[in-house]
Protein backbone atom coordinates (compact mmCIF):
# COMPACT_ATOMS: atom_id res chain seq x y z
CA UNK A 1 0.00 0.00 0.00
CA UNK A 2 1.33 3.44 -0.92
CA UNK A 3 0.99 6.59 1.60
CA UNK A 4 -2.30 8.50 0.78
CA UNK A 5 -1.26 11.99 -0.82
CA UNK A 6 -2.88 14.02 2.03
CA UNK A 7 -4.20 14.23 5.01
CA UNK A 8 -5.63 16.75 6.42
CA UNK A 9 -6.49 16.65 10.12
CA UNK A 10 -8.67 19.34 11.54
CA UNK A 11 -9.31 19.94 14.76
CA UNK A 12 -12.27 20.30 16.58
CA UNK A 13 -14.34 19.77 19.55
CA UNK A 14 -15.05 16.05 20.19
CA UNK A 15 -18.49 17.13 21.00
CA UNK A 16 -21.06 19.69 18.26
CA UNK A 17 -22.53 22.02 20.22
CA UNK A 18 -25.93 21.35 21.04
CA UNK A 19 -28.03 24.51 19.82
CA UNK A 20 -31.61 23.55 20.21
CA UNK A 21 -32.25 25.26 16.79
CA UNK A 22 -33.73 22.60 14.56
CA UNK A 23 -31.45 22.07 11.60
CA UNK A 24 -33.40 23.17 7.94
CA UNK A 25 -30.90 20.62 6.12
CA UNK A 26 -32.95 17.68 5.02
CA UNK A 27 -36.05 18.93 5.86
CA UNK A 28 -38.27 17.39 3.03
CA UNK A 29 -40.85 20.55 1.70
CA UNK A 30 -44.02 19.53 3.99
CA UNK A 31 -41.84 19.53 6.53
CA UNK A 32 -40.22 23.01 6.41
CA UNK A 33 -43.41 24.23 5.75
CA UNK A 34 -44.68 22.90 9.17
CA UNK A 35 -41.95 24.50 10.62
CA UNK A 36 -41.47 27.47 9.24
CA UNK A 37 -45.29 27.98 10.07
CA UNK A 38 -44.61 26.93 13.35
CA UNK A 39 -41.89 29.33 14.00
CA UNK A 40 -44.41 32.58 13.00
CA UNK A 41 -44.56 32.82 9.31
CA UNK A 42 -47.68 33.48 7.77
CA UNK A 43 -49.28 30.30 6.42
CA UNK A 44 -50.33 32.00 2.99
CA UNK A 45 -46.36 33.00 2.51
CA UNK A 46 -44.50 29.20 3.85
CA UNK A 47 -44.95 27.70 0.48
CA UNK A 48 -42.83 30.55 -1.67
CA UNK A 49 -40.49 31.04 1.64
CA UNK A 50 -39.43 27.15 1.34
CA UNK A 51 -38.40 27.90 -2.49
CA UNK A 52 -36.38 31.06 -1.23
CA UNK A 53 -34.42 28.78 1.38
CA UNK A 54 -33.88 25.79 -0.64
CA UNK A 55 -32.52 27.61 -3.49
CA UNK A 56 -30.04 29.26 -1.12
CA UNK A 57 -29.39 26.18 0.91
CA UNK A 58 -29.62 23.86 -2.10
CA UNK A 59 -28.50 26.02 -4.87
CA UNK A 60 -26.03 28.21 -3.95
CA UNK A 61 -24.51 26.48 -0.81
CA UNK A 62 -25.29 29.28 1.95
CA UNK A 63 -25.46 28.60 5.47
CA UNK A 64 -25.92 31.75 7.01
CA UNK A 65 -29.45 33.29 7.15
CA UNK A 66 -27.68 37.02 7.00
CA UNK A 67 -27.22 36.19 3.03
CA UNK A 68 -30.56 35.14 2.08
CA UNK A 69 -30.99 38.82 0.43
CA UNK A 70 -34.14 38.07 -1.03
CA UNK A 71 -35.53 37.46 2.64
CA UNK A 72 -36.50 40.84 4.93
CA UNK A 73 -34.13 41.70 7.10
CA UNK A 74 -36.05 40.65 10.60
CA UNK A 75 -37.16 37.73 9.14
CA UNK A 76 -33.77 36.70 8.56
CA UNK A 77 -33.09 37.12 11.88
CA UNK A 78 -35.99 34.77 12.97
CA UNK A 79 -34.98 32.66 11.28
CA UNK A 80 -31.54 32.75 12.64
CA UNK A 81 -33.42 32.03 16.31
CA UNK A 82 -35.51 29.12 15.37
CA UNK A 83 -33.04 27.29 13.02
CA UNK A 84 -29.64 26.39 11.96
CA UNK A 85 -28.03 25.38 8.92
CA UNK A 86 -25.59 22.65 9.71
CA UNK A 87 -23.82 19.44 8.07
CA UNK A 88 -21.45 16.86 9.80
CA UNK A 89 -18.09 18.45 10.85
CA UNK A 90 -15.14 17.12 8.44
CA UNK A 91 -12.48 15.64 10.87
CA UNK A 92 -10.17 14.34 8.53
CA UNK A 93 -10.39 14.27 4.96
CA UNK A 94 -7.89 11.63 3.01
CA UNK A 95 -6.95 12.19 -0.85
CA UNK A 96 -5.69 8.72 -2.54
CA UNK A 97 -3.24 8.96 -5.33
CA UNK A 98 -6.43 7.97 -7.85
CA UNK A 99 -8.20 11.19 -6.79
CA UNK A 100 -10.70 9.22 -4.58
CA UNK A 101 -11.43 11.34 -1.43
CA UNK A 102 -12.35 9.44 2.16
CA UNK A 103 -14.04 11.97 4.66
CA UNK A 104 -14.35 11.01 7.92
CA UNK A 105 -17.04 13.09 9.45
CA UNK A 106 -18.27 13.68 12.83
CA UNK A 107 -22.12 14.14 13.53
CA UNK A 108 -24.19 14.66 16.78
CA UNK A 109 -23.44 12.75 19.84
CA UNK A 110 -19.56 12.51 18.57
CA UNK A 111 -20.52 9.56 16.47
CA UNK A 112 -18.33 8.80 13.20
CA UNK A 113 -19.06 7.91 10.05
CA UNK A 114 -17.50 8.14 6.66
CA UNK A 115 -17.99 9.29 3.27
CA UNK A 116 -16.17 8.74 -0.54
CA UNK A 117 -16.40 10.87 -3.54
CA UNK A 118 -15.11 8.79 -6.06
CA UNK A 119 -13.90 10.98 -9.18
CA UNK A 120 -14.24 9.22 -13.06
CA UNK A 121 -13.94 10.51 -16.49
CA UNK A 122 -17.71 11.62 -17.04
CA UNK A 123 -18.87 11.43 -13.54
CA UNK A 124 -18.19 11.44 -9.95
CA UNK A 125 -19.64 9.26 -7.45
CA UNK A 126 -20.52 10.29 -3.75
CA UNK A 127 -20.88 7.41 -1.34
CA UNK A 128 -22.80 8.09 1.80
CA UNK A 129 -22.90 6.59 5.21
CA UNK A 130 -26.89 5.81 6.53
CA UNK A 131 -26.09 4.68 9.46
CA UNK A 132 -23.27 4.02 12.54
CA UNK A 133 -22.20 0.64 11.95
CA UNK A 134 -24.91 -1.88 10.89
CA UNK A 135 -27.14 -4.40 12.68
CA UNK A 136 -26.46 -6.66 9.78
CA UNK A 137 -23.33 -8.45 10.32
CA UNK A 138 -22.16 -10.03 6.83
CA UNK A 139 -18.46 -11.73 7.15
CA UNK A 140 -17.14 -10.03 4.72
CA UNK A 141 -17.34 -6.60 5.46
CA UNK A 142 -15.70 -4.01 7.67
CA UNK A 143 -18.84 -2.28 8.69
CA UNK A 144 -20.40 -5.36 9.56
CA UNK A 145 -17.67 -6.14 12.48
CA UNK A 146 -18.78 -3.02 14.29
CA UNK A 147 -22.50 -2.66 16.20
CA UNK A 148 -24.99 -0.32 15.16
CA UNK A 149 -24.93 2.56 16.87
CA UNK A 150 -27.81 5.05 15.52
CA UNK A 151 -29.66 6.01 12.55
CA UNK A 152 -28.22 8.55 10.57
CA UNK A 153 -31.09 11.48 10.54
CA UNK A 154 -32.18 13.11 6.72
CA UNK A 155 -30.04 16.02 7.16
CA UNK A 156 -26.86 14.03 7.79
CA UNK A 157 -27.11 12.01 5.12
CA UNK A 158 -28.03 14.89 3.04
CA UNK A 159 -25.30 17.42 4.76
CA UNK A 160 -22.96 14.84 3.05
CA UNK A 161 -23.72 15.78 0.01
CA UNK A 162 -23.46 19.48 0.65
CA UNK A 163 -19.69 18.71 2.64
CA UNK A 164 -18.80 17.34 -0.56
CA UNK A 165 -19.88 19.98 -3.10
CA UNK A 166 -18.17 22.52 -0.14
CA UNK A 167 -14.88 20.65 -0.66
CA UNK A 168 -15.12 19.90 -4.26
CA UNK A 169 -15.55 23.93 -4.68
CA UNK A 170 -18.85 22.74 -6.14
CA UNK A 171 -21.08 25.84 -5.73
CA UNK A 172 -21.74 28.22 -8.40
CA UNK A 173 -21.04 31.82 -7.91
CA UNK A 174 -23.18 34.55 -8.80
CA UNK A 175 -23.49 35.96 -12.17
CA UNK A 176 -21.37 32.77 -13.92
CA UNK A 177 -22.85 30.55 -16.74
CA UNK A 178 -25.09 27.60 -15.59
CA UNK A 179 -22.61 24.52 -15.97
CA UNK A 180 -24.12 21.84 -16.22
CA UNK A 181 -21.17 19.22 -15.70
CA UNK A 182 -21.54 18.22 -12.27
CA UNK A 183 -18.61 17.11 -9.87
CA UNK A 184 -20.84 14.86 -7.69
CA UNK A 185 -23.22 13.70 -10.66
CA UNK A 186 -23.99 10.56 -8.59
CA UNK A 187 -25.18 9.62 -5.40
CA UNK A 188 -24.80 5.73 -4.42
CA UNK A 189 -26.68 4.52 -0.71
CA UNK A 190 -23.13 2.04 -0.33
CA UNK A 191 -21.25 3.30 2.42
CA UNK A 192 -21.82 2.23 6.06
CA UNK A 193 -25.04 1.17 7.14
CA UNK A 194 -28.11 -0.78 5.60
CA UNK A 195 -30.31 2.00 4.20
CA UNK A 196 -33.31 -0.04 4.01
CA UNK A 197 -33.23 -0.18 8.01
CA UNK A 198 -33.46 3.38 8.33
CA UNK A 199 -35.96 3.95 5.77
CA UNK A 200 -37.77 7.19 6.59
CA UNK A 201 -34.93 9.28 6.64
CA UNK A 202 -32.93 7.55 3.48
CA UNK A 203 -36.37 8.24 1.73
CA UNK A 204 -36.81 12.11 3.06
CA UNK A 205 -32.95 12.48 2.14
CA UNK A 206 -33.21 11.78 -1.44
CA UNK A 207 -36.38 13.50 -1.95
CA UNK A 208 -34.36 16.87 -1.06
CA UNK A 209 -31.26 15.73 -3.48
CA UNK A 210 -34.36 14.14 -6.34
CA UNK A 211 -36.25 17.75 -6.25
CA UNK A 212 -35.42 19.93 -8.79
CA UNK A 213 -35.31 23.10 -6.01
CA UNK A 214 -33.55 20.87 -4.26
CA UNK A 215 -30.45 19.29 -4.86
CA UNK A 216 -32.19 18.60 -8.47
CA UNK A 217 -30.21 14.68 -9.19
CA UNK A 218 -32.05 12.56 -11.23
CA UNK A 219 -33.06 9.58 -9.41
CA UNK A 220 -31.65 8.00 -11.97
CA UNK A 221 -28.21 9.20 -10.60
CA UNK A 222 -29.04 7.80 -7.05
CA UNK A 223 -28.77 4.15 -6.40
CA UNK A 224 -29.67 2.31 -3.09
CA UNK A 225 -27.85 -0.97 -2.54
CA UNK A 226 -29.46 -3.54 0.41
CA UNK A 227 -28.65 -6.24 1.64
CA UNK A 228 -32.14 -7.95 0.80
CA UNK A 229 -34.79 -6.29 3.24
CA UNK A 230 -37.42 -7.94 1.57
CA UNK A 231 -40.56 -5.91 2.80
CA UNK A 232 -38.72 -2.29 1.71
CA UNK A 233 -38.45 -3.22 -1.57
CA UNK A 234 -41.87 -2.32 -3.07
CA UNK A 235 -41.42 1.03 -0.72
CA UNK A 236 -38.45 1.67 -1.84
CA UNK A 237 -39.98 1.75 -5.43
CA UNK A 238 -42.67 3.26 -4.70
CA UNK A 239 -41.97 5.79 -2.17
CA UNK A 240 -38.37 6.79 -3.60
CA UNK A 241 -37.86 5.55 -7.07
CA UNK A 242 -33.94 5.48 -7.50
CA UNK A 243 -31.85 2.68 -8.74
CA UNK A 244 -31.65 -0.64 -6.92
CA UNK A 245 -28.89 -2.70 -6.22
CA UNK A 246 -28.65 -6.06 -4.49
CA UNK A 247 -26.07 -7.58 -2.21
CA UNK A 248 -26.61 -10.94 -3.81
CA UNK A 249 -22.92 -12.38 -3.11
CA UNK A 250 -23.60 -16.25 -3.64
CA UNK A 251 -25.65 -18.49 -5.42
CA UNK A 252 -26.83 -21.11 -2.47
CA UNK A 253 -28.84 -20.41 0.26
CA UNK A 254 -26.15 -22.45 2.55
CA UNK A 255 -23.51 -19.63 1.53
CA UNK A 256 -25.61 -16.84 1.30
CA UNK A 257 -26.61 -17.77 4.80
CA UNK A 258 -23.15 -16.94 5.61
CA UNK A 259 -21.90 -14.10 3.75
CA UNK A 260 -25.52 -12.30 4.09
CA UNK A 261 -26.68 -13.52 7.22
CA UNK A 262 -30.08 -11.57 6.24
CA UNK A 263 -30.85 -14.41 3.98
CA UNK A 264 -31.51 -16.87 7.07
CA UNK A 265 -34.84 -14.13 7.37
CA UNK A 266 -35.17 -13.74 3.41
CA UNK A 267 -33.76 -16.41 1.78
CA UNK A 268 -32.51 -15.78 -2.07
CA UNK A 269 -36.18 -17.55 -3.81
CA UNK A 270 -38.02 -14.90 -1.07
CA UNK A 271 -35.58 -12.06 -2.33
CA UNK A 272 -35.75 -12.71 -5.92
CA UNK A 273 -39.40 -12.58 -6.21
CA UNK A 274 -39.72 -9.46 -4.40
CA UNK A 275 -37.05 -7.85 -6.85
CA UNK A 276 -39.54 -9.16 -10.20
CA UNK A 277 -41.66 -6.16 -9.67
CA UNK A 278 -39.18 -3.56 -8.83
CA UNK A 279 -38.30 -2.31 -12.17
CA UNK A 280 -42.35 -1.56 -12.93
CA UNK A 281 -43.11 -0.28 -9.90
CA UNK A 282 -40.10 2.47 -9.92
CA UNK A 283 -40.24 2.78 -13.74
CA UNK A 284 -36.53 2.20 -13.72
CA UNK A 285 -34.63 -0.09 -16.26
CA UNK A 286 -32.44 -2.52 -14.65
CA UNK A 287 -31.32 -4.21 -11.00
CA UNK A 288 -27.97 -4.16 -10.18
CA UNK A 289 -26.52 -7.39 -8.48
CA UNK A 290 -23.80 -7.58 -6.76
CA UNK A 291 -21.38 -9.87 -6.26
CA UNK A 292 -18.03 -9.85 -4.44
CA UNK A 293 -16.06 -12.38 -5.45
CA UNK A 294 -14.06 -14.27 -2.45
CA UNK A 295 -11.53 -17.08 -3.55
CA UNK A 296 -12.98 -20.49 -3.26
CA UNK A 297 -16.16 -19.51 -1.44
CA UNK A 298 -18.77 -17.89 -4.13
CA UNK A 299 -16.28 -18.22 -7.38
CA UNK A 300 -16.83 -21.33 -9.49
CA UNK A 301 -17.82 -21.69 -13.04
CA UNK A 302 -20.97 -23.48 -11.38
CA UNK A 303 -21.34 -20.36 -9.47
CA UNK A 304 -21.64 -18.34 -12.40
CA UNK A 305 -24.13 -20.66 -14.01
CA UNK A 306 -26.65 -20.87 -11.36
CA UNK A 307 -26.46 -16.74 -10.75
CA UNK A 308 -28.11 -16.27 -14.20
CA UNK A 309 -30.25 -19.12 -14.08
CA UNK A 310 -31.66 -17.53 -10.58
CA UNK A 311 -31.74 -14.02 -11.83
CA UNK A 312 -32.80 -15.17 -15.71
CA UNK A 313 -36.03 -12.72 -16.11
CA UNK A 314 -35.09 -9.54 -14.07
CA UNK A 315 -33.25 -7.01 -16.04
CA UNK A 316 -30.14 -7.19 -15.05
CA UNK A 317 -26.34 -6.00 -14.52
CA UNK A 318 -24.13 -7.77 -12.43
CA UNK A 319 -21.12 -5.62 -10.89
CA UNK A 320 -18.52 -8.05 -9.86
CA UNK A 321 -16.78 -6.25 -7.07
CA UNK A 322 -12.88 -8.37 -6.16
CA UNK A 323 -12.86 -8.00 -2.57
CA UNK A 324 -11.35 -6.18 -0.45
CA UNK A 325 -9.37 -6.53 2.32
CA UNK A 326 -9.61 -5.09 5.83
CA UNK A 327 -6.95 -5.76 8.56
CA UNK A 328 -8.65 -9.34 10.23
CA UNK A 329 -10.56 -10.00 7.08
CA UNK A 330 -11.20 -13.64 6.97
CA UNK A 331 -11.46 -13.78 3.22
CA UNK A 332 -8.99 -13.64 0.34
CA UNK A 333 -9.96 -11.92 -2.88
CA UNK A 334 -10.24 -13.77 -5.80
CA UNK A 335 -7.61 -13.99 -8.70
CA UNK A 336 -7.90 -11.68 -11.54
CA UNK A 337 -7.98 -14.59 -13.80
CA UNK A 338 -10.85 -16.36 -11.90
CA UNK A 339 -12.86 -13.23 -11.53
CA UNK A 340 -12.05 -12.58 -15.18
CA UNK A 341 -13.35 -16.30 -16.49
CA UNK A 342 -16.57 -15.51 -13.86
CA UNK A 343 -17.01 -12.38 -15.76
CA UNK A 344 -17.00 -14.21 -19.15
CA UNK A 345 -19.84 -16.54 -18.06
CA UNK A 346 -22.11 -14.02 -17.26
CA UNK A 347 -21.67 -12.11 -20.11
CA UNK A 348 -22.41 -15.08 -22.69
CA UNK A 349 -25.26 -15.30 -20.97
CA UNK A 350 -26.33 -12.17 -22.03
CA UNK A 351 -25.65 -9.91 -18.74
CA UNK A 352 -23.46 -7.10 -18.68
CA UNK A 353 -20.69 -7.98 -16.22
CA UNK A 354 -18.28 -4.98 -15.31
CA UNK A 355 -16.03 -5.76 -12.82
CA UNK A 356 -15.83 -2.67 -10.68
CA UNK A 357 -12.30 -1.15 -10.35
CA UNK A 358 -11.36 -0.71 -6.54
CA UNK A 359 -10.53 2.74 -5.94
CA UNK A 360 -9.19 4.56 -2.78
CA UNK A 361 -7.36 1.30 -1.50
CA UNK A 362 -4.45 2.99 -0.80
CA UNK A 363 -6.77 4.98 2.08
CA UNK A 364 -8.84 2.02 2.73
CA UNK A 365 -11.85 4.01 1.26
CA UNK A 366 -12.71 1.04 -1.70
CA UNK A 367 -16.58 -0.45 -0.89
CA UNK A 368 -17.16 -3.07 2.54
CA UNK A 369 -13.93 -0.93 4.06
CA UNK A 370 -15.79 1.83 5.70
CA UNK A 371 -15.43 1.70 9.62
CA UNK A 372 -15.42 4.53 12.34
CA UNK A 373 -11.85 4.09 14.15
CA UNK A 374 -13.33 5.51 17.29
CA UNK A 375 -16.33 3.19 17.83
CA UNK A 376 -16.57 0.31 20.23
CA UNK A 377 -18.44 -2.57 20.48
CA UNK A 378 -16.87 -3.91 18.02
CA UNK A 379 -16.40 -7.72 17.94
CA UNK A 380 -13.92 -9.92 18.67
CA UNK A 381 -11.32 -11.69 15.98
CA UNK A 382 -12.54 -14.75 16.95
CA UNK A 383 -16.55 -13.74 16.59
CA UNK A 384 -15.15 -13.05 13.21
CA UNK A 385 -13.77 -15.57 12.18
CA UNK A 386 -16.47 -17.80 13.43
CA UNK A 387 -18.90 -16.30 11.58
CA UNK A 388 -16.99 -16.53 8.33
CA UNK A 389 -17.09 -20.54 8.39
CA UNK A 390 -18.93 -21.60 5.35
N1 LIG B 1 -25.58 -2.21 3.51
C1 LIG B 1 -25.76 -2.05 2.12
C2 LIG B 1 -24.91 -0.97 1.50
C3 LIG B 1 -23.48 -0.83 1.95
S1 LIG B 1 -22.27 -1.91 1.34
C4 LIG B 1 -25.56 -3.36 1.42
O1 LIG B 1 -25.08 -4.31 2.05
O2 LIG B 1 -25.89 -3.47 0.25
C5 LIG B 1 -22.01 -1.57 -0.41
C6 LIG B 1 -21.52 -2.83 -1.16
O3 LIG B 1 -20.17 -3.21 -0.81
C7 LIG B 1 -22.39 -4.04 -0.86
O4 LIG B 1 -22.66 -4.78 -2.01
C8 LIG B 1 -21.50 -4.82 0.07
O5 LIG B 1 -21.89 -6.15 0.12
C9 LIG B 1 -20.15 -4.60 -0.55
N2 LIG B 1 -19.03 -4.91 0.34
C10 LIG B 1 -19.02 -4.93 1.69
N3 LIG B 1 -17.78 -5.26 2.14
C11 LIG B 1 -17.00 -5.45 1.05
C12 LIG B 1 -15.63 -5.79 0.88
N4 LIG B 1 -14.82 -5.93 1.92
N5 LIG B 1 -15.16 -5.88 -0.38
C13 LIG B 1 -15.98 -5.67 -1.44
N6 LIG B 1 -17.27 -5.33 -1.33
C14 LIG B 1 -17.79 -5.23 -0.10
FE1 LIG C 1 -24.25 -3.95 6.74
FE2 LIG C 1 -24.12 -3.86 4.04
FE3 LIG C 1 -21.92 -4.38 5.50
FE4 LIG C 1 -23.87 -6.18 5.32
S1 LIG C 1 -22.58 -5.43 3.60
S2 LIG C 1 -22.79 -5.59 7.21
S3 LIG C 1 -25.68 -4.89 5.28
S4 LIG C 1 -23.08 -2.49 5.52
Amino acid sequence: MTAPITQDVLTIPRKLPETGRANIVGLTRDQLREALIAAGTPEKQARMRVGQIWQWVYHWGVRDFALMTNLAKDYRALLAEKFEISVPEVVTRQVSEDGTRKYLLRIAGGHEVEAVYIPEENRGTLCVSSQVGCTLTCSFCHTGTQKLVRNLTAGEIVGQILLARDDLGEWPEPGAPKDETRLVSNVVLMGMGEPLYNFDAVRDAMRVTMDGEGLSLSRRRITLSTSGVVPEIAKTAEEIGCQLAISFHATTDAVRDVLVPINRKWNIETLLNALRDYPKLSNSERITFEYVMLDGINDSDEDARRLVKLIRGIPAKINLIPFNEWPGAPYKRSSWERIEKFADIIYKAGYASPIRTPRGEDIMAACGQLKSATERGRKSKAQVEAEARV
